[in-house]
């Protein structure tokens, strides 16, 4: 049983969550059913990630390998799972055909790990390319020119489905100024979505708990939100 502490302030949280989402979504032209919630959950219990899914959560991603493992059993199969965090390429084998996406793709390197295994498991595993919006030496994905010569390299590997992109923004200090980096990947994903006529570009995940409203003002179709939804964490990952 969940601590009714914990599911009540859930409760508003998601709520609140819904009405800015939807706010949000109608200024870009959009109504609150275009966007995914996924949940990020890491350091929340099965339990916990169960009633969120019980309340209508459809997709939770994780960000450990270890972590998702250890928890993938107790969590409700309902929901979407993705794969959200930093993946190193040997770790690769331990998720592939137990997640339906990976969103953080980084590398060719890393894509092509991907493929093989999932051809050796008889899946094919969607991804999301990470892009580096911000330029930051401390973050990997590709940068904002290389995105769309990545896409065509991974177009030619087997056991991959392309769909979409996703990016952290730089932290800023005030809110407001993650909005160009938001806006500048929004342009990046409707060109390649448009213009080089690839099928299965559909994503476009951005937003977490401080910005998930302007991200989604500025185009995203899924945000990840983990603090916004379930509280604050203990530690930071
Ligand atoms: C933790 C995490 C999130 C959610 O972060 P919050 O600020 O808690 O909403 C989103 N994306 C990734 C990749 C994460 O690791």
């Amino acid at each position: 049983m969940m601590e009714k502490s914990l599911t009540d302030r859930f409760d508003l949280n998601y709520a609140e969550i819904k009405k800015n989402i939807a706010e949000s979504a109608k200024k870009s032209g959009r109504k609150y059913e275009d966007i995914v919630v996924l949940a990020a959950t890491k350091t929340v219990d099965a339990d916990f990630i169960n009633y969120a899914i019980e309340q209508g959560i459809g997709y939770v991603g994780e960000n450990r390998v270890q972590e998702f493992l250890s928890k993938n059993d107790a969590v409700s199969q309902k929901a979407h799972r993705h794969f959200i965090g930093h993946l190193q390429t040997n770790k690769v084998k331990d998720i592939v055909g137990k997640v339906e996406l990976i969103q953080s793709v980084h590398s060719l390197k890393l894509a092509r790990e991907i493929g093989k295994v999932s051809i050796n498991k008889g899946v094919v595993t969607d991804i999301l390319v990470e892009v580096n919006i911000g330029g930051e030496e401390s973050k990997s994905g590709f940068d904002p020119e290389q995105v769309c010569e990545a896409i065509d390299q991974m177009q030619g590997i087997k056991g991959i489905n392309v769909k979409g992109l996703m990016t952290i923004p730089p932290i800023c200090d005030k809110k407001e100024d993650s909005r160009k980096y938001f806006d500048e990947m929004y342009k990046l994903f409707i060109e390649i979505r448009d213009k080089k006529l690839y099928n299965n570009i559909e994503i476009l995940s951005m937003g977490m708990s401080d910005d998930y409203d302007i991200a989604v003002e500025c185009g995203a179709n899924m945000v990840r939100i983990g603090t916004a939804l379930f509280g604050a964490r203990n530690y930071n990952l």
